[in-house]
């Protein structure tokens, strides 16, 4: 079985923002517990004795705000903790892979982004499943796993009714089961997905590509393409990675 944990960055309805932000991180089942048991070793290194209660939150730890990370004042020393999350998955298994799906948002009027890159997910998702299945011979079912707080409205919703929308997309082929929710705290790999998102939505929003850079090659990535990552917009030409691969 193959999971696929998404979280989400930006907000749909926020007009300060131009992007909104799906992404994932993509593991074979066992392989979950080794990158929790890396990012547990970490939370340690970090807070000694209360490494297990330390949900890492990308967007949390940026600001200091919030407890845990209101103690590391060094805003430098803050982000380093984000870019080290960052790096226990760049330097992960190659299997496991990273998915993501930018909206700029305005390219597409009423069109609900969530929904936009809910489905463009799931359908790399599937391609990705039956990929797996026609190069090895190995028929893996998959199943998307959610972040319990991301879009209560249209996330939930949509995942209530994945079956009859993801029949409308024709996509859920290889999908075992509808998406199951989980809370954050409990997920280190929501977590890492909520890193993964963080860092594609500072590449497009912000045009700040230092967390991006950094797990650039986790990509799904075959034949040239860039499957892994999506740009959808309506601005023209545009020379990110997504659309430079896709010619
Ligand atoms: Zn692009």
């Amino acid at each position: 079985m193959y999971l696929l944990y998404l979280d989400d960055s930006g907000s749909p309805k926020n007009l300060g923002e131009k992007y909104f932000v799906l992404a994932g991180v993509f593991v074979f089942e066992r392989q979950a517990h080794f990158i929790a048991t890396e990012m547990d070793k970490y939370a340690e290194t970090l807070f000694p004795g209360g490494g297990r209660d330390v949900e890492f939150h990308a967007s949390e730890i940026f600001s200091g705000r919030s407890a845990p990370w209101n103690s590391i004042k060094d805003k430098n020393s803050r982000i380093d903790v984000i870019a080290s999350v960052l790096k226990i998955l760049a330097d992960f298994d190659a299997r496991v892979e990273i998915f993501a799906c930018a909206v700029h948002k305005d390219s597409f009027g009423d069109q609900d982004s969530v929904e936009m890159a809910f489905e463009d997910l799931c359908s790399r998702f599937d391609k990705k499943l039956k990929r797996i299945y026609f190069e090895a011979q190995d028929p893996q079912r998959g199943i998307i796993i959610l972040d319990k707080s991301s879009y209560e409205t249209s996330l939930q919703k949509m995942a209530l009714d994945f079956k009859s929308i993801g029949t409308r997309w024709g996509i859920i082929s290889n999908l075992a089961e509808v998406p199951l929710f989980v809370d954050s705290r409990a997920s280190r790999i929501i977590q890492l997905a909520d890193h993964v998102a963080y860092a594609v939505f500072r590449r497009f929003e912000h045009g700040d590509t230092k967390y991006f850079d950094l797990i650039a090659h986790k990509f799904d990535f075959k034949d040239d393409i860039l499957h892994g990552l999506a740009h959808k917009h309506n601005l023209g030409r545009c020379l990110c990675p997504a659309c430079m691969s896709r010619g």
